[in-house]
């Protein structure tokens, strides 16, 4: 990735702070001016983005205001020692402040000459609108008369001082926004004013007065009118902002440090609210939500700082520019240009006009759909060469292709929909109406979909929007917050629905003569913008040629390879479709659930002796032997691998309180004295299969080797199955998997037991099939003596959901009561059933691999746990030398790119690698449709609640 490149590079090329040695402050304070900067790209964990790149584009000769940033290392400094600036920050800062001063021709707090500047926040990654910024600092009672004479423009100058003072009180002086925003409410109502815009001069001056006496009542002091003083509290406010919830929210949702902190960047003010010649806006040089080559983008005429961002208007698109003001469009066109080829990637860019007189203020990489990613990476690589297949794979988040197999409204579908609005995302959702973004988090523990409807988003709203399936707004536009989170997200969002009146005190919304309320109901189609009252139905989406020419990029990069969990033919072809490799796990236990078949496992189950569970059994090894058929079938010519039975046998009988309670109103009414027999048996056997805790229980192989017949008709219908496809001239490669092993012995008798009944198979037949057997590696102690299981396993497949469960100790099935808890107050990283714990389990897992291959170095390892298809996880798996992974059929297309990132960061060994058969690269050329895939955590939670009976 660019990024990661740049963060090397910044490694190598950060100036080291050799001041220290001799006792002197580091360098604190990097100066952007005039075509001159001291900090370039390269120094991102030094300046943040923001700075960094502002100095970069300076350098360039794009016009940038002149500005100074404050680095990361002082914030550090600053947080260490107990929220005080470190010694020589200030100093550093007033002297970078005097070379802005000359830069700008004014001085901060020049009465006839003033010099205003923002103070912004930039950490090293983007975190859009998490943290605070301040603007038109350095008014005061006295400047905000020499800016007007200066402008001539008396209205204009009191708009400032009143956008300063409110931003100031909030950001800095932490006052709640609402008291002030009424107060300019007010005054507009009393002026007749429509718009901010249509303030004059004399209720600006009032509202001034208004706000300033607010300050005095909540702090007890005056409104500060020293621009020094004002300089320094908005740095220490912009480097607390870092702490703040929705940053904090912000963070751990995209898993980035605590530890990064952010730089400040102090840079001359420009005004995009200096009337019709002027404005402001946010383009991108490519579409963020299709990838498509066109130039896109927003903005407002006379309108200042982040009145775009924050949605509060709705802007014109950036073609409007064309005909308003062509020769800054021409500007825009150009530097967008140069500025994509230059980062070799999309920008997103954000201007303001002044007067006529175009300038940049930020660019970044833009935050994009995973449609939007794929495209670009696949288009400039492909079509534009600008970068190489190895920086295209990189270019693409992983986990960010599930958008790809996002569900969108059926086109056949027929409604009539409430409101339109801006489509920000393609995806569609259906979900419960809900107006605040604490109850949405609520809502979506309980697991119910929710739609979080607002007027307008802002980044306290991030943890609600995230636990929603999708966001309507009423207002912004196409790069309001909403929009812009919502995007990177790949979440459903419709903004700026016009229609739309949001009443949040009476929990409704109205749209035309439509009133929706609180829990009703609603579909939004994230391709058009509706909003359609009701549940719609959703198809599966079609994937794109350039996502199946990436997914073959990644094949042929990956050396992990990639299989799928299925368990049905079905789910084998769907597996296929998105370049699944192999089987490596199909659990058994869901064959025994047909309707056809549960009650032949129940009889196998109630059998009183060994003969009468044999003849069960043997009922059911026809079906078995047809679904492996299928399944071999679906897969050839990749390895298959099944699993032997797992699950404790009261699992297949009917739940407890449900039979006492049949047998009980039965025994009371006294009559059909068979099924209360009958129940009583059931009874009887359930009570006897009662466990204290059954994951730690009769399971695994504990169950196959206490009864041996199960597995010995499973091993035979897997060889009987094998035999009949290799007949009809099929490769079929069957892997013979023993669960929960966790001692030699047990692995040495389940492995005897296995192969004596394969060999009785292949000697009835006559037919040679190779087959392997193996085990899954889920108990600790089974990590521990992998050398000594090895002896007797030709392969080993993690099962890291129970190698989690009991490594921590933690319940697969109850650690939803304490979770959210740990992840708030940082007792846990993340849910270590989503994401493996490298740390604890990830060690275990590499012991198990380095003593298994001490036995035997050709060893083939997997892992089939829910983290198989987990992004980072896939990565731990490749650094440790696993042969493959494996997870569900719609991770697939993650896991292979995140293998391919994975090799690109990490060659692996080339004898650790399992060879990829080239067909893999064929399949992902046909075209395919797939249905959506279960988040992971959805995943892992369906994978919980089949737990629950246990
Ligand atoms: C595991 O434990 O990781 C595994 C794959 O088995 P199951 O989830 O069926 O227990
Ligand atoms: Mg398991």
């Amino acid at each position: 990735m660019a990024q990661a490149g740049s963060r090397k590079r910044a490694r190598r090329i950060r100036p080291r702070p050799t001041a220290r040695s001799s006792g002197a402050a580091p360098k604190y304070v990097y100066s952007f001016a005039g075509g001159k900067a001291e900090g370039s790209s390269a120094l991102r964990n030094l300046l943040g983005g923001k700075g960094c790149e502002l100095a970069e584009m300076t350098k360039m000769g794009v016009p940038v205001p002149p500005g100074f940033t404050i680095t990361t290392e002082a914030w550090a400094a600053y947080n260490a020692g107990g929220k005080k600036h470190p010694a020589g920050l200030w100093t550093q800062a007033m002297a970078h402040l005097a070379r802005l001063e000359a830069a700008a021709g004014s001085r901060l707090g020049d009465p006839k000459r003033p010099l205003l500047v923002s103070v912004r926040s930039g950490a090293r990654a983007s975190m859009p609108g998490m943290m605070d910024t301040v603007l038109n600092l350095g008014l005061n009672d006295k400047s905000v008369d020499g800016l007007a004479a200066r402008t001539r423009n008396e209205r204009f100058a009191w708009d400032c001082y009143r956008r300063f003072i409110t931003l100031f009180a909030d950001v800095v002086l932490s006052i709640d926004r609402h008291a002030l925003d009424a107060l300019l409410e007010a005054a507009k109502t009393r002026a007749g004013a429509r718009t901010d815009a249509d303030l004059p001069a004399p209720a600006l001056r009032e509202l001034v007065a208004e706000l300033k006496k607010v300050v005095q009542d909540k702090t007890g002091r005056p409104f500060p009118q020293d621009p020094h003083e004002q300089l320094r509290l908005a740095i220490n406010a912009v480097f607390e902002s870092w702490w703040a919830k929705k940053a904090v929210d912000y963070r751990r949702i995209h898993r980035l440090p605590d530890d990064w902190g952010t730089a400040v960047t102090v840079m001359a003010m420009v005004f995009g609210n200096l009337g019709p010649t002027s404005g402001t806006g946010v383009c991108f040089s490519r579409d963020p939500s299709s990838g498509e080559r066109r130039f896109f983008g927003e903005f407002l005429v006379n309108a200042q700082g982040e009145d775009v961002v924050a949605g509060i208007r709705t802007p014109e698109p950036i073609e409007a520019l064309k005909t308003r003001m062509p020769a800054v469009y021409r500007k825009l066109t150009a530097i967008k240009d140069r500025l994509e080829q230059h980062y070799r990637d999309m920008q997103d860019i954000e201007f303001t006009v002044q007067e006529g007189q175009l300038f940049i203020l930020q660019t970044r990489s833009g935050k994009r759909t995973a449609a939007a990613a794929v495209r670009i990476a696949v288009e400039m690589f492909e079509k534009e060469k600008r970068i190489d297949r190895d920086t295209a794979l990189l270019r693409v988040e992983p986990a960010s292709l599930h958008q790809l197999l996002v569900k969108t409204v059926d086109p056949a579908a027929r409604y009539t929909a409430i409101a339109t609005g801006l489509p920000a995302t393609p995806a569609a959702a259906v979900g419960k109406v809900v107006f605040d973004p604490e109850r949405a988090v609520e809502m979506a523990l309980r697991e119910e979909a929710v739609i979080l409807v607002r007027a307008e988003t802002s980044p306290e709203d991030v943890a609600g929007m995230h636990s929603a399936q999708g966001v309507l707004t009423s207002r912004g536009g196409l790069t309001s917050h909403a929009a812009v989170v919502a995007r990177g997200w790949g979440k459903c969002c419709v903004v700026g629905a016009g229609d739309v009146v949001v009443d949040e005190e009476h929990r409704l919304f109205r749209a035309g003569r439509a009133v929706v309320r609180e829990g009703q109901v609603i579909t939004l189609n994230g391709a058009t913008g509706e909003v359609i009252v009701g549940a719609q139905p959703l198809v599966d989406p079609k994937l794109s040629d350039e996502f199946r020419k990436l997914l073959g990029w990644a094949q042929g990069r990956a050396t992990t390879t990639v299989r799928a969990n299925a368990d049905t033919p079905a789910d084998a072809i769907k597996a296929r479709e998105f370049g699944a490799v192999g089987i490596g796990l199909v659990r058994t236990e869901h064959m025994f659930f047909g309707d056809q078949r549960i009650p032949i496992v129940r009889e196998m189950i109630m059998a009183g002796d060994v003969q009468a569970r044999k003849k069960a059994v043997d009922q059911l090894l026809p079906f078995q032997r047809e679904d492996f058929i299928g399944i071999f079938r679906a897969m050839a010519p990749y390895p298959v691998t099944i699993r032997l039975l797992d699950p404790p046998l009261h699992e297949f009988l009917p739940k407890y309180k449900e039979v006492l309670e049949e047998y009980t109103r039965l025994d009371a009414r006294g009559y059909n004295p068979e099924r209360y027999a009958e129940l009583g048996a059931i009874k009887a056997r359930l009570e006897a299969l009662l466990e204290a805790n059954p994951m730690l229980g009769h399971r695994g192989c504990r169950l196959g080797i206490t009864f041996p017949e199960i597995y010995e008709m499973q091993v035979r219908a897997i060889m009987e199955a094998a035999c009949e496809v290799a007949a009809a001239g099929v490769t079929v490669e069957p892997e013979i998997m023993i669960p929960l092993t966790g001692t030699v012995a047990e692995m040495k008798l389940t492995r005897e037991m296995t192969d004596r009944v394969a060999k009785q198979v292949l000697t009835e037949t006559g037919r040679k099939v190779a087959y392997s057997v193996g085990t899954m590696i889920e108990v600790p102690r089974a990590a521990l003596i992998a050398d000594r299981i090895a002896e007797h396993a030709e392969f080993f497949s993690f099962g890291t959901n129970d190698l989690t469960q009991m490594t921590f100790g933690y319940s697969r099935d109850d650690i939803g009561k304490f979770l959210p808890f740990y992840l708030e107050k940082k007792l846990l990283p993340n849910d270590p059933f989503a994401v493996l714990d490298q740390d604890g389990v990830g060690e275990l897992v590499r012991v198990g691999i380095e003593r298994g291959r001490r036995t035997v170095p050709t060893l083939k390892v997997g892992i089939c746990g829910e983290h198989g298809g987990e992004p980072s996880s896939v990565e731990f798996c490749h650094r440790v030398g696993m042969t493959y992974v494996s997870c569900s059929p719609y991770m697939v297309p993650v896991a292979w790119l995140a293998a391919s990132q994975a090799e690109i960061k990490e060659p692996k060994h080339p004898e650790s690698g399992e060879v990829k058969p080239k067909a893999s690269r064929a399949n992902t050329r046909k075209a395919v449709t797939v249905a959506a895939r279960p988040a992971t955590r959805k995943a892992t939670r369906v994978a919980r609640k089949r737990r629950n009976t246990r």
